[in-house]
């Protein structure tokens, strides 16, 4: 089983209640792979400007990120996001966008980046998603995340790749602004209709909710003493989900494996949150994991 995922490899800086910093290795794409490692073998596609060094391409090889397909590009920068959270932190507040290299971004896959078996559509420009999307024909489970400034800017093209993947990871706020509709049952139903079977719902510090149209699956986040930087969360959650589902094989899923890749999504969202940028996940542990998923199987066991 195999993995590709693109989506931002950026530089992010970050500011908390609890601190700030400048030009941490971020993007949708890493915080993803970060966390889908633990389950699949998975490669990243994207571009990167002269400005990503060893250091960064050394925190990727080292957690076993095969990164032979990030570009490098003499003369450019890479993507940069800046943002902020106020003591609310669910809301990322964005203060600038640099989309540098990807602005002209024309992706190529390889074979193998062609034959894996998931594929995850990061947070990035909704054609350059369905541009991947259309090169990687092999791929039997399709997942696409995306934000509020595609919703607003590219609404047209978000609706269209949606309509050609399995899965939709979206915050629940983003669900209800693209769908136009208050109520989340309703509005996921609404994206269900048009075309994904599944639609995963994140909540932030509320956990999420995941739609078929057979089930309803919600599940909280774990409760922790220290929440430093939200960056990455939702992008952690869904390396959790589809790493596990793709580690299971998209046959196998069912409604247990659903809760089951909900739980990794969660716990390793949990882990994200505990530290900036990707200072936790990039050490984490699996028995780590494990010992968390035990205490996450307790906090949500009713015994009823
Ligand atoms: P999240 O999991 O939603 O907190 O995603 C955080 C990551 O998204 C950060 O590391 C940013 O670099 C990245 N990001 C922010 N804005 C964008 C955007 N417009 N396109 C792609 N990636 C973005």
């Amino acid at each position: 089983m195999a993995l590709t995922a693109v989506g931002s490899i950026a530089f992010d800086s970050v500011r908390t209640p609890f601190g700030a910093r400048e030009r941490m290795l971020g993007g949708s794409a890493v915080h993803f792979a970060l966390a889908a490692r633990f389950f699949t073998d998975v490669r990243i596609i994207g571009p990167v400007g002269e400005d990503f060094g060893d250091a960064e391409f050394g925190l990727l090889d080292e957690a076993g990120i095969e990164t032979a397909e990030i570009e490098r590009i003499d003369g450019a920068k890479t993507f940069f996001w800046a943002g902020h959270y106020e003591h609310d932190m669910n809301l990322a507040h964005t203060d600038q966008t640099e989309l540098n290299v990807f602005a002209d971004f024309e992706p190529k896959l390889t074979e193998q980046a062609r034959a894996a078996s998931t594929l995850f559509l990061g947070n990035i420009q909704p054609d350059l998603q369905r541009r991947v999307r259309g090169e990687a024909d092999a791929a039997r489970f399709v997942a696409l995340d995306s934000m509020n400034l595609w919703i607003e800017i590219a609404r047209e093209s978000l609706l269209a790749a949606i309509a050609e993947v399995d899965c939709v990871l979206l915050n629940d706020a983003e669900v209800r602004m693209l769908t136009g509709h208050p109520n989340l049952v309703k509005a996921a139903a609404k994206l269900i209709e048009a075309g994904p079977s599944i639609v995963v719902a994140k909540r932030g510090e509320y956990g999420a909710a995941l739609f078929t149209a057979e089930d309803r699956i919600a599940i909280p986040a774990m409760l922790l003493d220290e929440v430093r930087d939200p960056t990455g969360a939702g992008d952690s959650f869904a390396g959790g989900f589809l790493g596990y589902l793709d580690s299971i094989g998209s046959d196998s899923i069912s409604s247990r494996e659903l809760k089951r890749a909900m739980a990794y999504g969660s716990v390793l969202a949990s882990f994200n949150v505990e530290d900036f940028g990707t200072d936790r996940v990039a050490r984490l542990t699996r028995p780590a994991i494990e010992e968390r998923l035990a205490e996450f199987r307790a906090l949500t066991h009713f015994g009823g």
